[in-house]
């Protein structure tokens, strides 16, 4: 039972599964050069339990069997098992460079949600499936990509609605049988899919009774017959015209995951028809996976802090007022998001019988770092100034004719090298980007499905201080 080492998990990808990477056909995930680094990010969960350093925070005797076991397929019960895994996702983060691993974390998320759902809708069969399914992977120690996001076609129309150009754009179940279900669709940006052994299909929406056969969830094996991915392309090595940096570069990337007439055993359904269960299922994953996103852009906000300092120092304009005020709301900004990603592990709730941080204050937590990222960014590129895109590369650098200029015109502060200057605009073009940006906006759900949420689940608290206003105005009902 429990752990595998990283070799065996690189290994344990080379299952046949059908993966398209820049419109060609992915023989062995493990040797293609940009899923490779990919594949060494999710690597970094297996190495961590493998290190002595990182041991006892990745790494929790099964209650039960007493066996050593990923932390993530445990069962939190209480906030100090909430913080730990907090930690955890925090310190791999740190470890990737910025990049969380993903293919446990979010695996964990979907999990817990399945098990919460099954608990609230207190139908055996399915109990028993969602903890025979976490023990399966607490004893394989698998990894899980969670595919939640449907294509969705026209957003205003329902998944059943005859409107929408075809029926499919919604994952759905097309038969059934004594042995179990087929499914059909297809969902997008399904990060790490390419390098998961298994993938979770959940809902992405509440569903009405007409949606039926589009209340489904669903675990199985990521090499399953007819399982298509298309992945994104990603940066996977530096530039030649960049200067070489020693640590290596860590990413992922994100699959449209075609499902044409998969066949899924009832014994890993989660859920086939109780359509009034899709919305608790969708809102536990989301609650859980919120918190999860709030933990991981702790170190990359950390860094675009400590990026928007050093430029100050090296341009000499650290003391400048209106430069000081953009760093004190990059550290309020750094220290908010820290404090609310711990809170609501504190604050947890209970639902299902497991403990999940504060819905309320994990969406908050990932509604500030999303809201308030693009105007960090901002305030960095004003910090840096116009050299961030302009700045001659390190080819520049390296030929003799040109170095002299450069390392004489570009120097800022006395005392600071030209190629750190050099170095840390990079850094900040590799930090700010396009893709950050759309990242910190829809990756764990767009900002508006953060702010249903966090009004959805503040309604009684609200409804508290209102009467509590109205005591302190005299109101008397
Ligand atoms: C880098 C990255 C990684 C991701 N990883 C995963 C993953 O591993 N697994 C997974 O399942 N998903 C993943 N996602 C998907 C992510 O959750 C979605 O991008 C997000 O939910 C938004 O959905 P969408 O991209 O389809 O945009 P859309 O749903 O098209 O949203 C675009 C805009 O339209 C608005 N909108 C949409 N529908 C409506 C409506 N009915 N009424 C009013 N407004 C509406 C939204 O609020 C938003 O402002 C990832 C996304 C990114 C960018």
């Amino acid at each position: 039972m429990g752990l595998i080492s990283v070799k065996e998990y690189k290994e344990s990808l080379k299952d046949g599964r059908v993966v398209y990477y820049e419109g060609q056909k992915v023989g062995d995930v493990t040797t293609h050069p940009a899923l490779k680094v990919c594949i060494e990010t999710g690597a970094i969960d297996y190495e961590m339990a493998e290190t002595p350093e990182y041991r006892d925070l990745a790494v929790v005797a099964h209650p039960k069997t007493s066996e050593p076991i990923t932390r993530y397929y445990y069962t939190p019960q209480n906030s100090e098992d909430l913080l730990k895994r907090h930690e955890l996702m925090v310190t791999a983060t740190r470890l990737g460079r910025g990049v969380i691993p993903f293919i446990h974390d979010v695996g964990a998320d979907v999990l817990n949600a399945a098990n919460i759902t099954a608990n609230m809708m207190g139908k055996k069969e399915y109990i028993e499936r969602a903890e025979n399914y976490r023990y399966f992977l607490q004893k394989n120690d698998l990894s899980v990509a969670c595919a939640m996001t449907d294509v969705k076609g026209d957003r205003m129309l329902r998944p059943s609605s005859p409107k929408q150009a075809h029926p499919d754009y919604y994952v759905r179940v097309v038969d059934k049988d004594k042995k179990g279900i087929i499914v059909r669709g297809a969902k997008a940006h399904i990060t790490a899919a390419a390098y998961c052994k298994e993938l979770f299909v959940i809902p992405c929406r509440n569903m009405t009774e007409e949606d039926r056969d589009y209340a489904v969830a669903f675990a199985i094996p990521t090499n399953t017959k007819g399982v298509v991915q298309i992945c994104h392309p990603v940066t996977w090595k530096l530039g030649a015209l960049e200067f070489p940096v020693d640590t290596p570069i860590r990413n992922h990337t994100d699959s449209l995951v075609i499902f044409d007439d998969v066949f899924v055993p009832w014994e890993r359904v989660f859920l086939c028809g109780e359509w009034q269960f899709a919305m608790p299922l969708v809102y536990n994953f989301a609650y859980l996976h919120r918190h999860t996103a709030a933990s991981y852009r702790i170190p990359i906000s950390e860094v675009l802090l400590g990026a928007a300092q050093a430029m100050a120092e090296y341009n000499g304009i650290d003391k400048v007022p209106h430069i000081r005020e953009k760093i004190t709301n990059l550290v309020i900004y750094v220290d908010t998001l820290k404090s609310l990603a711990r809170a609501s592990c504190m604050d947890y709730v209970t639902h299902g019988g497991i403990p999940i941080p504060s819905p309320v204050i994990s969406n908050i937590a990932k509604y500030h770092f999303a809201e308030n990222f693009h105007d960090c960014v901002k305030a960095i590129e004003n910090i840096a100034g116009g050299l961030l895109i302009t700045a001659p590369t390190y080819k520049d650098y390296q030929n003799p004719e040109t170095k002299e200029y450069v390392e004489k015109y570009l120097g800022g502060k006395a005392g600071i090298p030209t190629e750190h200057r050099l170095r840390m605009f990079q850094l900040i073009r590799r930090l700010a980007t396009f893709e950050t940006e759309v990242l910190a906006l829809h990756a764990e759900g767009s900002i508006q499905a953060q702010r249903m949420t966090i009004y959805a689940e503040s309604l009684s608290e609200i409804e508290k201080y209102k009467k509590w206003a109205e005591e302190a105005a005299g109101i008397k009902k």
